[in-house]
């Protein structure tokens, strides 16, 4: 088992236990795409911190950008796990 398959099943069984969900999600692109107008470019990327979208000119914290795009990667991953 790969190393970060490990990594998964003992997250994984930590969010059981914790009665939360866990969803793996492909990180590319979630942190140079705007959360709020979905441009994607690693000049949205101004420093390590902070995150300016060239196209809308949303203006956040790098990391707070990169959350929301996740938590939404996750949630429709589980919105078609659901409809399927
Ligand atoms: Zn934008």
């Amino acid at each position: 088992m790969r190393v970060g398959g490990v990594f998964l099943t003992i997250l994984s069984h930590k969010a059981e236990s914790a009665g939360r969900e866990l969803i793996a999600v492909n990180p590319a692109n979630t942190s140079r795409r705007c959360a709020r107008c979905g441009h994607c470019a690693k000049e949205n990327r101004v420093t390590q911190a902070s995150f300016v979208c060239t196209a809308c000119g949303h203006a956040t914290h790098a990391d707070v950008n990169a959350a929301i795009n996740i938590l939404r990667a996750g949630l429709a991953l589980r919105d078609a796990a659901e409809a399927a």
